[in-house]
């Protein structure tokens, strides 16, 4: 079988030249493919927050052998903790925990990258050739970060002063330029697609200001957020609240202006009027934070499963597809009117529009707590209760704090 071979082997087979085999080259193709063949009962796209708990979760409900997680990366990260990488109070080290750690233990962790999902036959293929079969699959491929399509990105990250939280690659280079932060403009972007965790964009640059005044440089520097929203945040009782947050601590925010390209070199970043096409505009700066444009996942996109904006097609109450009714969805690839985020990858209830709050607190406020929350409890929740499929989700919780009233 193609799993029990070395990398190297596997690699010689498929090009017809393993010595062992003895097969004509003419007939090598279909045979290999052919050994390769797999089969499970539930097959899980993707080892992420959404993989991970639902492949937890099946494994309860169908026994380990019959459960099938396809992953390419070696290392699991928890993202939200990148804000805080960001602005230096946590290391990136602190995210990431091996794949095979989180893996649950039993469930056969196929180490490759999904090429193709055809859900008329029942089957995917990977990137080595396999072919895997199942009865119901689950995806989770979450979203495509696209830096691509910013001129002069991704190669302008090879320059100081500009960072991104949104990928494990550029996270500390936030956290660089911040330090080394002397005088300038301190800019912030929001793209002009869906993004995960909508908040990131802005959470950033409010722990940058708040390090820019404790290290005494915040009269020198000029914060500014430049969005491509016609608002400041999709929710407005939050967003209400955070127009107070950012005329009292003086911040910059420009609507409509969506970052179209970075010239690093010259420390120069362009943004064109959303509501005004083709006027562009040119900041300079000492600190850029480039939240990217993202996507579905191209796989996903060129799949029947897709929707026409190539989201996951999925009923929002089941999160059952559409038209599979043996293919399932979680988390940020699916086309569900919830918030990207990890909070909604377990089952779910904010609502953009009618957020549902957890603590009996007024969460449009400030709060110390809600950073401890974040930055120790969350983390903590996410390793030992999410990922097993352990935690029901915010749902009790909001249950316990709200002392059942809610
Ligand atoms: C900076 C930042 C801050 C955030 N803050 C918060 C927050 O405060 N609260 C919150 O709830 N959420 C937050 N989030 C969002 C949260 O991390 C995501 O919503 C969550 O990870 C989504 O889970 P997922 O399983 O859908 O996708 P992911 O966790 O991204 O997992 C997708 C998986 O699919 C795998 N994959 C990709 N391509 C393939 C392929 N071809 N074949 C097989 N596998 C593939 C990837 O390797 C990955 O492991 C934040 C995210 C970021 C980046």
């Amino acid at each position: 079988e193609m799993r029990f071979l070395t990398p190297r082997m596997a690699a010689l087979r498929r090009l017809g030249q393993c010595p062992s085999t003895g097969i004509l080259i003419s007939q090598l193709h279909t045979s290999s493919r052919a050994s390769a063949k797999q089969h499970y009962k539930m097959l899980v796209l993707g080892g992420g927050s959404g993989g991970i708990t639902m492949s937890a979760r099946m494994k309860r409900m169908m026994g380990a052998e019959n459960v099938a997680v396809v992953e390419p990366s070696e290392m699991h990260y928890y993202q939200p903790i990148w804000t805080l990488v960001g602005a230096g109070a946590k290391t990136v080290a602190s995210s990431g925990r091996p794949t095979a750690s989180v893996m649950p233990s039993g469930v056969k962790w196929v180490k490759s990258k999904v090429q193709e999902i055809n859900p008329d036959t029942n089957t995917v293929r990977t990137d080595d050739g396999t072919e895997i079969s199942y009865e119901y699959l689950i995806v989770g491929l979450g979203l495509q970060l696209h830096y691509e399509k910013i001129k002069g990105l991704p190669e302008g990250f090879e320059h100081p002063k500009i960072g991104s939280n949104y990928s494990v690659q550029t996270v500390e280079k936030t956290w660089k330029a911040l330090q080394n932060f002397k005088e300038g403009n301190a800019v912030f972007t929001f793209p002009n697609t869906p993004v995960k965790c909508a908040g990131a964009p802005q959470k950033i640059m409010y722990l940058s200001d708040a390090f820019l005044r404790k290290t005494g440089k915040r009269e020198k520097a000029k914060v500014i957020y430049n969005t491509s929203l016609p608002v400041l945040f999709g929710v407005k009782k939050y967003a209400d609240s955070l127009w107070d947050v950012v005329k009292c601590r003086d911040l910059q925010v420009n609507l409509r202006q969506n970052l179209i390209e970075v010239r690093a070199d010259k420390q120069e970043a362009v943004f064109e009027n959303l509501d005004k096409p083709g006027e562009t505009k040119v900041f300079e700066y000492e600190m850029l934070h480039v939240t990217p444009p993202m996507g579905p996942h191209l796989v996903l996109k060129g799949s029947p499963l897709a929707d026409e904006a190539g989201w996951l097609d999925l009923n929002k109450d089941t999160l059952q597809h559409n038209k599979y009714p043996n293919v399932f969805g979680i988390g940020d690839c699916a086309n569900l009117p919830t918030a990207k985020t990890a909070a909604a990858v377990d089952r779910l209830k904010l609502m953009l529009g009618q957020p549902l709050e957890t603590f009996p607190i007024n969460q449009a406020k400030e709060r110390r707590l809600m950073y401890h929350l974040k930055a120790d409890m969350m983390p903590h929740l996410y390793w030992h209760g999410l990922l097993r499929g352990l935690w029901g989700g915010p749902g009790p919780y909001r249950k316990v704090f709200h002392l059942g009233m809610k």
